[in-house]
Order: structure tokens, then sequence, then C-alpha cells
């Protein structure tokens, strides 16, 4: 039997019913384009994450986008970032026409490392975008130290880690901006493209609201640049019938960790591989990213793809090498701990559905890859 990366029957299968009511209120209201149910969601979605305000936007790369332009960030300016990510980190401050400038990641966390982020800063920094990897907080309160004093905003991409927390405090209330995805395999997922701001600063949520449709300020006066950036209504509602089940969701992520940690030590193969680290915070896996050192990974990889196992490298190259950063003349050996991150890391499936059984063969396919 394959073992699916991620099993969408499995969360969406005993929402059916709900889904499709909520999907089909919608159409009798005849209201797409944002409303109450929009609305509704983002004051939900606010209690979640315990923060004042959340703008519904219409994808995790449109969040990080709005937000660079709330701030003000354009031609001439640096944003601090991960090399380390997926693409949209980076691309987003470089649609807004700043350049994005990369600081290498702590090994044990994949997160940006504070330690070295004063450094990078330079007087064209205009804002500092850690990433939350993989369902691991990044030490935001750490990065904050240094930013703060010099006037440097912090925004969070969040996209992966909702519901994750450092010290108490949900990813997301912790910058002065988080941006959040809701693409179907994040850990909250529409049917289709979506994702959310948060924020506590009332302007910048007003700011935000006004970029999310055009600037707009009243009607046809639009104070400032923005673009249709609106989170759809029948996302909306899909959002809120899935928004209750998230705890749920979460802690059977980490109760699936916790369990192939188990099975990685009773089968003694933790001197082969590293398995994450789950850090002082809390980490909501949103990927279970293990660490195949010795360029043995691709071994591991295939054996896994013969057992019809999904499996995923998160990420074969860092931002820094992508072909559409060659213009930032950057060249392999500027981020060796993020490329030698690209070069172990592999993704094992983690999400809700996955049996305790199926985690037996992953681990054991591994094993048997190995050698062990
Ligand atoms: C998914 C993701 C995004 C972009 O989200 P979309 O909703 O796909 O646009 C941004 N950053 C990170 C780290 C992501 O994983």
């Amino acid at each position: 039997m394959p073992i699916p990366f991620v099993d969408l029957d499995a969360i969406h299968g005993p929402l059916h019913e709900r889904i499709m009511n909520a999907i089909a209120s919608v159409v009798r209201a005849n209201q797409y384009i944002l409303g109450s149910g929009v609305q509704d969601f983002e004051r939900e979605l606010a209690a979640f994450l315990n923060v004042k305000h959340t703008i519904g936007v219409s994808s995790g790369t449109d969040a990080l986008i709005a937000s660079l332009m709330a701030l003000g960030v354009g031609p001439g300016d640096e944003v601090i970032t991960s090399p380390f990510s997926f693409i949209a980190s980076a691309d987003a401050i470089a649609r807004v026409g700043a350049r994005p400038r990369f600081v290498d990641i702590e090994a044990e966390s994949f997160n940006l490392d504070p330690r070295r982020l004063p450094d990078a800063i330079s007087g064209r920094t205009k804002a500092i975008m850690p990433v939350h990897l993989f369902g691991r907080a990044a030490d935001i309160p750490a990065i904050n130290r240094i930013a703060a004093p010099r006037g440097i905003p912090v925004i969070e991409d969040a996209a992966q880690s909702i519901a994750a927390e450092w010290d108490g405090v949900r990813v997301g209330g912790l910058g002065i901006v988080g941006a959040f995805s809701f693409f179907p395999a994040k850990n909250l997922g529409a049917l289709g493209d979506g994702g959310a701001i948060s924020t506590n600063d009332d302007d910048l949520a007003a700011k935000l609201r006004s970029i999310r449709v055009h600037g707009f300020e009243r009607r046809y006066v639009h104070a400032q640049l923005g673009g249709n950036f609106r989170l759809d209504a029948l996302q909306a509602a899909v959002l809120r019938v899935k928004l209750p089940e998230l705890e749920g969701w979460t802690a059977t992520r980490q109760d699936n960790a916790f369990r192939y940690q188990d099975l990685f030590y009773q089968r003694a193969l933790t001197a082969q591989l590293t398995l994450p680290d789950p850090g002082v915070g809390r980490h909501v896996y949103n990927q279970y990213v293990i660490r195949i050192p010795d360029g043995r990974r691709a071994d591991v990889f295939d054996a896994l793809v013969d057992a019809k196992i999904g499996c995923a490298v998160y990420y074969p190259i860092p931002l820094h090498l992508q072909p559409c950063f060659a213009h930032l003349g950057h060249s392999s050996g500027d981020f060796p701990v993020a490329e030698q991150a690209c070069a172990e890391a592999l993704a094992l499936p983690i999400a809700p559905g996955l049996q305790p059984e199926q985690q037996e063969a992953v681990v054991d396919t591994i094993g048997r890859a190995l050698g062990a």
C-alpha cells in the first residue's frame, strides 16, 4: 500500500458535509468578494492567534508582498531573510523592487541565525523577514533585540507555522506583522489559494486593508498603490469549518513526530541521521525533516520512492543560488549552513491520517536503505 505524503482525504473526509454546506451557503448568498464571512473568519483567526487584527488575503505570497508594501519597502531598500526557504520568502522582496539580503541559518532549527544578523544590517535595511520553517518558530525575540533599537520592522513569514509558539506567544504576534498561507498542504489549508496577515498595530492593519483592495480609501479614491489581494469568501467559509480542528491536527502532527523519534531510536538509526530538533517553543511540524549526511540522502530518497512512500526534498537549492537571483552575484559557499541543509534534508510524511504501521514502514525502509 502506498503511503501518501499528505492525505487530504483523511483531513477533509470527516468534515465533508460541513464543508459542502459552507460552500452552499456562500453560493446561496451570492456574496463572493469579502463580506461578513471573511470578517467572521478574520475575527476567529485573530482570536486563535491572540492578535488584534488579521487581514484575509489571496495567498501567503501576497501576504508578504502586501506587508512589504504597507511598510514602504521599495527600490533601493534591502530586506534580510533566510536563504533556506520556499522561493516566496525572497521573491516577495524582489517583487516590491527591494533586494533580498540573505543571512545564513542555524543548523539545528533551519531558521535564520540571529547571531549573524548584526553584520548584515546596513543603512539600506528596511525590514527583516525571518521564516518560521517547517513548523518551528524562529527566535523572533532575539531578532527583535537587534532590530528594535535600530527601528527596523520584523515581518514573520509564518506560512508554514500557524499555531507554533515561542515562549507561549503564537507566531504572527511576535513581529510587527505575520504572513500566513492557506495553500492546501499547509497546516490550515483552503481548497485553493488563500492567506492572511496578522498584526497588533491599528494603523498598519488599516493600511493593509486598503492595500488589499487597490489602496482603496473611499469609492474611486485611492490613497496608495495596492493590488487585488483579497481572500475569497468561499475559501473563508471553508477555513471557518477547518480552523476549530487545527489544534487537534497539530496535536496529531506532534504525536506522529514523537512516534518517529521512538522508532528511529528503537531501530538504532540515530547515528546515521539527524532527527528534527523540537526546540524550546511549540513545534507544529508542517514538515518532519530529517538530515541524512555523507551523500546518502539519494539512497534513502530512492528507497522511499521505490516503496511508494511519499517524501520530498525541502529545499534542494538555496535561494541565493536560484537562477532568478543570479543578478545578486552569489556563489556556492556563501551560506554554507543553508547549502549543507539543502544537501541533507529529507521530509517524511507527518500529516494527520498517517498510521502508526505506516510510520514503522517508513522507518524500516530508511533503515534498510542505510544498511542498518
Ligand atoms: C507556502 C509558503 C509561502 C507562500 O504561500 P502561498 O500561499 O503558496 O503563496 C511563503 N513562505 C513560505 C515559507 C511558504 O512555505
